[in-house]
């Protein structure tokens, strides 16, 4: 068997959406299970839509996923260039080759006659179709025109009458009639190719096995193959991805400020759990399995298990996944990353070796952390009723007698250490013969002014020294007084 070769083929459209880094991945898979060669080619023939950085962001992604190319721009390979821009000649080539057979044509109208006949479609209600005005021009018409330099596209000359079919490994095979299929523009008046046509040419002269892409290029996919048809060429296998929805009704899009890999990125999702979740949306490794590294999944990737109903993207779920990741840092790792977010609301000089055991296990998305560390920095307003706790069996009377119990004894505690204040505690609650809550609970909520936090009374009393650890229980007492 021919060795497989696969393409990710952006376009350079400033962010890399979760359904392009889908298709950028299992492409990347299909090679890979395979020992295949997976290739980079920039799809930028749509000049008007060119945005600065944009090439940045899909190199970028690529590294910092570890999709590593084995061909591309920036670092060549045999069937280069990789840039479609880069190849306007090869395609205008192939198009006049297309209009030698008779299965292209030059077509002269102006885009008042195309509005004209979009409106008519319209007011028909029928889908807009050109209605090969121009495939009659005779040879010294076009020649003629050719010369004074009217502006021109080279269409598909497709047949009205008949079926085209093709075969798709995910979606089978699909039948259109031929009178649905429009004669597609090839080369538009700036010279540049559609995708249309640059997919065909590019994926053919390329050597790609494997055309991996979203669904939406389903319904062009007859068009294609007729392409390949007129050129004598094989046809690649067509693997379509199902579409990517944010609900059963809408689909993810970047337009409807859906997440793109940048923001799952900024907001402190890592980049291996996105890579296994968004591995499943539309895959099904069978079995209970859901946690995959990038060596299972090229492992264990069939793209025959690629589902055709469409996958919803559920933020839920990858928060969980996101949250098995951040428990299986080594925790300096997981110290390293949390850092910048301590570092985000606490200016004080804090020990943060000590808060980051306290939140691994907590902690789902990075950018949670800020929301649960900022106690840290300043006691946050919060009220005395905090303090009543009906489990812990707490209220005003029993925490202010704590708190005012443990205050002298925290005043004289050197050195502050855990264990030191661990029993300072311990002492009270043997000394007052009461369940640990009574004592802990009001120190908890004193030293934090939180109803939840990472760690417990000794850590954060610990962590936040004894000075303020002070400051913070007179707080408290003064709360509780005025709450009794
Ligand atoms: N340039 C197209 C896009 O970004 C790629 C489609 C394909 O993979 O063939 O949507």
């Amino acid at each position: 068997m021919a060795k497989i070769r696969t393409r990710f083929a952006p376009s350079p459209t400033g962010y890399m959406h979760v359904g392009n880094l889908r298709t950028a991945l299992y492409a990347y898979l299909i090679a890979k299970h395979e020992n295949g060669d997976f290739i980079l080619r920039i799809e930028d023939t749509d000049q008007e839509r060119f945005v600065e950085g944009a090439l940045d962001i899909i190199y970028n992604t690529l590294k910092v996923t570890g999709l590593k190319h084995d061909e591309g721009p920036d670092i060549g390979g045999p069937v280069g260039p990789y840039v479609q821009s880069e190849r306007t000649n090869i395609y205008i080539e192939y198009a006049k080759q297309l209009i030698e057979k008779g299965e292209a044509y030059y077509c002269f109208c102006s885009k008042e006659r195309m509005e004209t006949l979009r409106a008519e479609a319209e007011a028909n209600n029928t889908a807009a179709k050109y209605d090969k005005h121009c495939l009659s021009l005779s040879k010294e018409e076009i020649e003629e025109k050719l010369a004074s330099g009217i502006p021109y596209v080279i269409r598909q000359n497709n047949p009205s009458t008949g079926t085209t079919s093709f075969e798709d490994d995910i979606y089978g095979t699909i039948t259109v009639d031929n009178s649905e299929l429009d004669d597609m523009i090839l080369i538009k008046s700036d010279g540049f190719p559609t995708y249309n046509f640059a997919n065909v040419v590019d994926d053919h002269l390329m050597g790609i096995t494997h055309v991996v892409r979203g669904s939406e290029y389903l319904s062009s996919s007859p068009k294609y193959n007729r392409l390949y048809e007129a050129f004598g060429w094989d046809v690649p296998i067509y693997v379509h991805c199902p579409p990517i929805m944010k609900d059963t009704h809408h689909k993810l899009s970047k337009r409807n400020g859906d997440a793109s890999f940048e923001d799952l990125m900024a907001k402190g999702y890592l980049k291996d759990a996105i890579l296994n979740y968004i591995a499943l949306l539309g895959w099904n490794p069978g079995g209970e399995k859901e946690i995959f590294t990038i060596d299972e999944l090229v492992e264990t990737f069939n793209y025959k298990n690629i589902n055709k109903s469409p996958a919803i993207f559920d933020d839920v779920k990858l928060r969980w996944m996101n949250g098995e990741y951040i428990k299986k840092l080594p925790l300096e790792e997981f110290h390293k990353l949390a850092l910048p977010y301590y570092k985000k609301v606490i200016t004080k000089d804090l020990d943060f070796t000590k808060i980051s055991p306290l939140l691994q296990t907590r902690v789902e998305v990075l950018n949670e952390i800020p929301d649960m560390v900022d106690f840290f920095e300043a006691l946050p307003e919060h009220s005395a009723e905090l303090y009543v706790h009906k489990k812990m069996k707490t209220n005003y009377k029993n925490s202010l007698d704590v708190l005012e119990k443990i205050l002298p004894r925290f005043e004289a505690l050197t050195p502050w250490t855990f264990e030191n204040i661990e029993k300072i505690c311990m002492d009270l609650v043997a000394e007052l013969g009461v369940k640990n809550g009574i004592v802990l609970w009001p120190v908890r909520t004193a030293v934090s002014g939180k109803k939840s936090t990472p760690g417990g009374a000794y850590e954060i009393a610990e962590i936040i020294g004894k000075e303020e650890t002070l400051r913070r229980i007179q707080v408290g007492i003064e709360k509780l007084k005025a709450a009794q």
